[in-house]
């Protein structure tokens, strides 16, 4: 805890590893703090199997690619064989990543800024926001115990208990077909409970035929549709449990009597889909700005856009924000005036925005 960083980088996507290997080249000491178990598991996490990656650029863009070694090679390549590369990359370079921590809060210090994570706190002169633009919705419950798990990275962790998996759609769907899997792997006949607040659930063929399969070879599935995640409270013998409420039965007398079920928290799975990095913004008391009839041409009357320097330097001094996290548009201060700014997902607006943000950190730090 004694280390302060020039730069605390939120995020081991393209927009965070292309300012990792730019501090790194120039001298600045930084940390990448990733929430992944891997360095690009927002990638990871979204692009199907076998994608080919673009590098695409936008047509009225004037720069190259200013991180040439990030950047996906011309002839595309499949996503899988750009993550292998982009690994023995960052292990050549030896970039300073830590992964396995979720930022969580960053807090103004005399001598700089902390960055409250997971696993504890780190210092910094400043801090770069590049989470990109899926951040997983939390689960909202009255009560003091909220933490549940967004997704699994080892399934086999859900063997020998009976598990929760909430929300409707297909990520929720794989994940149970992965935890069945590994339960038929053991012989393991505890159940996987489905809830959903909607009465059906709504997966695409392909994923419901591979759960139907897991199901007709022994899995064993229990819905729940209906139900609504109500309290998490925190049980006598300090254990953190999420209730949920299966049934509501009206009586006449204006008494709702109901069922519910009671998990541990580490029992249970939320994938209840993702939001833009708006609530985060709000929450770090970084400033936006409400898109008015007019005013935007991208973002639609009412969202809201983050406002930011040409530098990319937020409300928030030395909280810089790039990458997916500020696509597919932004409000840009310049010379006065504050308007929206274009800003495509991809790549190479990631890449490139890194550059930028490392030359304005640069010439300020004096380095
Ligand atoms: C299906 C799909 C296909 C695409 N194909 C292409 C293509 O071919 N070419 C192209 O140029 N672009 C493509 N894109 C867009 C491109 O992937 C994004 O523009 C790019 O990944 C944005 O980079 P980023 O670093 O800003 O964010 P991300 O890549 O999203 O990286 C953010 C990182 O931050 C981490 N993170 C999130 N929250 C936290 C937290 N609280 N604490 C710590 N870490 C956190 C995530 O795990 C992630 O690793 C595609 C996108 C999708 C979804």
């Amino acid at each position: 805890m004694n280390t302060v960083y020039d730069v605390l980088i939120i995020g081991g996507g393209p927009a965070g590893l292309s300012t990792a290997y730019l501090c790194h080249k120039h001298g600045l000491s930084y940390l990448v703090l990733e929430s992944g178990k891997a360095i690009f598991q927002g990638i990871a996490n979204t692009y199907p199997e076998g994608k080919l990656v673009y590098a695409s650029k936008p047509k009225d863009a004037p720069e190259p690619f200013m991180v040439d070694e990030l950047r996906p090679p011309d002839k595309p390549v499949t996503v899988e064989s750009y993550l292998q590369y982009v690994q023995h990359f960052v292990q050549h370079e030896n970039l300073n990543v830590q992964t396995d921590v979720a930022f969580e809060d960053i807090r103004d210090d005399r001598d700089g800024l902390t960055v409250i994570t997971s696993k504890g706190n780190y210092k910094g002169k400043k801090a770069v926001l590049s989470f990109g633009s899926n951040i997983p919705r939390e689960l909202t419950v009255y009560g003091d115990a909220k933490m549940v798990a967004k997704n699994v990275d080892d399934p086999s962790k859900y063997v020998g208990i009976k598990t929760l998996v909430i929300g409707g759609g297909n990520t929720a769907a794989d994940v149970i077909i992965n935890i069945l899997k590994a339960k038929r792997e053991v012989n393991d006949h505890q159940p996987v409970y489905w809830a959903h607040m909607a009465e059906t659930f709504d997966v695409n063929k392909e994923t419901a035929q591979r759960l139907g399969e897991e199901i007709l070879l022994g899995g064993n599935i229990r819905l729940l549709p209906g139900s609504m995640p109500r309290i998490g409270e925190v049980d006598e013998e300090g254990v953190d449990r999420l209730v949920i409420r299966i049934n509501v039965f009206q009586q006449a007398d204006g008494v709702d009597v109901y069922h519910g079920m009671s998990f541990p928290m580490q029992n249970v799975i939320a994938c209840i889909g993702s939001q833009g990095p708006v609530p985060i913004f709000d929450k770090l008391g970084i400033q936006s700005i409400a898109c008015t009839a007019g005013v935007c041409k991208i973002a639609r009357e009412g969202e809201r856009l983050v406002l930011l320097t040409s530098e990319f330097e937020t409300t928030r001094k030395n909280v810089y924000v790039m990458g997916g996290a500020i696509s597919p548009s932004y409000m840009k201060i310049s010379e006065g005036t504050i308007a929206e700014e274009k800003h495509p997902n991809l790549i190479y607006t990631a890449i490139n925005d890194a550059y930028h943000v490392v030359e304005a950190i640069r010439r300020k730090l004096g380095k």
